[in-house]
């Protein structure tokens, strides 16, 4: 028998593999992909990568324009494989053994349970309401009497869509002390970011991604702007070059021809609006509301709905019997021949089975 670390077996395994979907509406990335001037872009200063070279000063570059844009310098900026990666380095920067508790809502990313059990941390999840709102008042105890080491919020949230306020955040960054994580990976698609919260609560700690509204998934960039105490500390848990050039070059030109993704923004969002308007007008299917750029359904015969996605080519997010997520679907917000086709589907299927 081999000699594993305590602990590995009982590891989840989250499953990325992937079926050749007709219409791919599971994984909330881009269906777009980058606008055409970007493209052309990201090629010409791909050509002149020095493959042969480990990375040089394209790391510290990127945090400098990204920092520069929120009125921050590169010492406030992290820059990670996907902001999972960072949000995994963040628990286990404040973990290590089970009296460092992290607090963080539930239903949400299901990967926040798993980064608590990989850095030993103690997970404390909250649970949404009915119609998955939290309660502030709830969370800020939770956090206050467990005496939690980190404090993680998802806004707007992986996957129910809904949000918190400005005002929510601020409450919450107010009463509690320790390490506040908002992870705004949908945020481009809501608009209303924490950041200018950051100033006056110097344990708030914002992560971002490429992978959602800038389309960039396939890089794996994402980034964490943060006091330049709590940057540093969480450095510590990267190895050197842990970025690799191709990606950073890439990142860095997405992030300066960022506006160039402005239309599609706006069209994934009117997109979102029209969509949540026609599943609603469906016979025994609950929408709720969104600001992602995803929609999440409830509808009794959930599974069968899937399969009949399936059947067409269709691949939906399904939460199979997840806790809390029982008969739901989370639907990605496609171009507008993908929404309407998925929206065929539905319709024919809910009308099938009354
Ligand atoms: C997609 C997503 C991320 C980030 O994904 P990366 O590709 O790793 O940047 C982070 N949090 C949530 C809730 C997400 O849905």
């Amino acid at each position: 028998m081999l000699n594993y670390r305590d602990g590995l077996a009982l590891m989840p395994h989250y499953d990325t593999s992937e079926q050749d979907w007709h219409i791919k509406v599971n994984a909330n990335e881009s269906n777009i992909g980058l606008p055409p001037l970007v493209e052309e872009r990201v090629m010409t200063r791909l050509s002149r990568v020095a493959f042969s070279r480990y990375p040089n000063e394209e790391y510290d570059l990127l945090c400098e324009q990204i920092g520069e844009a929120y009125g921050y310098r590169k010492e406030n900026v992290i820059i990670g494989n996907g902001s999972s990666e960072i949000i995994e380095k963040v628990f286990y920067a404040f973990g290590g053994d089970d009296r460092h508790k992290i607090v963080y809502p539930t239903p949400s990313f299901s990967m926040y349970g798993i980064y608590a059990a990989v850095a030993d941390a103690s997970a404390v999840p909250v649970l949404l309401n009915e119609d998955y709102t939290l309660d502030v008042e709830t969370f800020i105890q939770t956090v206050n009497q467990s005496d939690a080491s980190l404090a993680v919020i998802c806004n707007p949230n992986n996957p129910t869509g809904q949000v918190l306020t400005m005002e929510d955040i601020e409450c919450i960054a107010e009463n509690i002390s320790c390490a506040f994580l908002i992870d705004e990976a949908y945020i481009e698609f809501y608009g209303n970011t924490a950041l200018p919260l950051l100033k006056k609560y110097p344990h708030i700690m914002i992560a971002r991604t490429f992978s959602k509204a800038y389309a960039l998934a396939s890089c794996r960039v994402g980034y964490m702007l943060a006091h330049r105490d709590a940057i540093a500390m969480v450095e510590k848990t990267y190895m050197p070059y842990h970025i690799n050039v191709p990606s950073l070059v890439t990142a860095d030109t997405v992030f300066q021809m960022r506006s160039e993704f402005e239309p599609q923004i706006q069209m994934i969002c009117a997109e979102r609006e029209r969509m949540q308007e026609k599943y609603r007008q469906l016979h025994s299917v609950t929408v709720y509301p969104s600001h992602a750029n995803f929609i999440l359904i409830h509808y009794p015969h959930a599974d069968a709905l899937n399969k009949a996605f399936i059947k067409h080519g269709i691949g939906v997010r399904s939460f199979g019997k997840t806790t809390q997520l029982e008969n739901m679907l989370r639907v990605s917000i496609g171009r507008p021949e993908e929404n309407d086709a998925v929206y065929r589907v539905m319709k024919s299927f809910v009308e099938e089975h009354p």
